[in-house]
């Protein structure tokens, strides 16, 4: 893509509204473009990064078997009223009434129709379990959105609903998640700590939120800082390998991390002092196990080996996309941008021209621009008639893992360089081997 043609629009001063480093990077980086309060435009370069984190969720997701559908956005009254969530529910439902007077509401979450789905075409546990997901855009009316899309009022999330026969088979569902979230975060280039959350009235130890520390977090955890060490598990992962899943769970939950609701001042004094962490942290999943709580409101039941009917266990997993851009952004930048794990960028290379107008400038860059891309890398050609310092201050700005920088005097001696924007290294190469250095 040759910038010139791109739609980049880049802001050079600082947004005055925006509070946290990752929302004034995003409004700079011309990512996203706020319409009304809580309310933002994904632009081009911030829907590629949007997509690609949505990629990895998809990539975890279908690996531990969940299968992938698309539930309306403008949901029913009635079935809410079914659930009992109608009422319960309170200001953050936007509701909306249809031509007809009917009640309809932009959902918030999906508990209620995917329920709806499940009872009106599974009737035997021959066909469990089953865990469908879907990435779709809620709306919560937020009282206080801020922080650009970390808390916004339309924002995207990733639901997850599992259906299973029993408790102890819904508890393998649960791990199964838990798992795919660990791998998640950790392809996402993040390290994110499972903490116990409050499960409500249903009780149990079936609920944790997956937490990013980061100073600007709104939530309060406090934790055993061993997590930070510990490992992601495999991509060889058999997740249906029960035993082996309870193992890892285990091992993820064995040591204190809880956000404060949860928090037991005397369990973490038993943490050592040394290995206590009090901080600040990001929400970016949520994971739940519910049991019947749905099913038995709304008639969601199926036969047993026995003939006789039972209503399913089921499970809610929520990731949200549209938070985890600004997450990532927090936890990797510098005073001069944006640097975007390789996993989420929005493209690999930024391909800087010092000269454009001098011919055999021009050509070399778009005989690379070809190589690289004909190589599978995507390349963001920065061919706008700029002096170099711009240039190189929006590369940094919009932070592609990679830049080429290519001008007339390396030209000459057969060299371009590259720099590596996350550790600033720099490296002369010739242009044929880019492709070896860059992948
Ligand atoms: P929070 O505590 O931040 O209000 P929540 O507990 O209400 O979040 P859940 O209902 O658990 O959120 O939704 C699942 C996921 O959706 C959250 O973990 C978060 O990543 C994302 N999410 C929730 N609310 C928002 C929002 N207003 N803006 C962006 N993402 C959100
Ligand atoms: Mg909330
Ligand atoms: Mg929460
Ligand atoms: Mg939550």
């Amino acid at each position: 893509m040759r910038l010139s043609r791109y739609f980049l629009p880049t802001l050079r001063e600082t947004p005055k509204e925006a509070e946290i480093i990752s929302h004034r990077l995003m409004l700079r980086a011309g990512l996203v473009r706020q319409e009304a309060a809580g309310i933002y435009a994904w632009l081009p370069l911030g829907l590629r990064v949007l997509n690609k984190v949505c990629a990895v969720i998809r990539e975890e997701q279908d690996r531990s078997g969940a299968i992938e559908l698309l539930m309306p956005s403008i949901q029913s009254a009635d079935l809410w009223k079914e659930s009992g969530r109608y009422e319960a529910y309170g200001k953050e439902m936007l509701r909306i009434s249809d031509r007809h007077d009917r009640e309809m509401l932009f959902g918030p979450t999906a508990e209620e129709v995917i329920t709806e789905i499940f009872r009106g075409s599974v009737r035997s546990y021959k066909d469990l379990p089953k865990n469908l997901y879907q990435i779709s855009w809620k709306f919560r009316d937020e009282v206080r959105p801020r922080f650009g899309t970390m808390r916004s009022r339309e924002f995207l999330m990733k639901d997850a609903y599992s259906f299973d026969i029993d408790q102890a088979t819904a508890r393998h569902a649960y791990n199964k998640m838990f798992v795919a979230y660990l791998r998640t975060f950790a392809g996402l280039g993040l390290k994110a700590i499972p903490m116990r959350a409050d499960t409500g009235p249903i009780g149990g130890d079936l609920s944790h939120e997956f937490i990013i520390l980061a100073q600007t977090g709104e939530s309060e955890v406090f934790c055993d800082r061993q997590y930070l060490d510990f490992d992601v598990p495999p991509v060889t992962t058999d997740f249906d390998d029960v035993a082996g899943l309870q193992g890892t769970v285990d091992r993820w939950t064995s040591l204190y991390a809880a956000t404060s609701e949860m928090h037991e001042p005397a369990a973490f004094a038993e943490v050592g002092e040394d290995k206590q962490m009090a901080a600040r942290g990001i929400e970016v999943g949520h994971i739940f196990y519910f049991g019947t709580k749905y099913s038995e409101a709304m008639g969601a039941k199926v036969t047993g080996p026995d003939g006789v009917d039972r209503a399913v266990h089921m499970g809610s997993y929520g990731i949200g996309p549209s938070r985890l851009v600004a997450a990532i952004i927090e936890a990797s930048h510098d005073e001069a941008g944006i640097i975007w794990p390789d996993s989420v960028a929005p493209f690999d290379v930024a391909l800087i021209n010092l000269k454009t107008g001098d011919a055999a400038t021009d050509a070399a860059c778009t005989e690379i621009q070809a190589n690289l891309e004909a190589n599978g890398l995507t390349v963001l050609y920065d061919d706008r008639d700029e002096r170099p310092g711009a240039k190189f201050a929006t590369a940094d700005l919009i932070g592609l893992p990679w830049q080429v920088v290519v001008g007339p005097r390396g030209l000459a001696e057969g060299k371009v360089e590259i720099k590596r924007r996350a550790g600033g290294e720099r490296e002369s190469v010739a242009p044929i081997d880019l492709i070896s250095r860059l992948k």
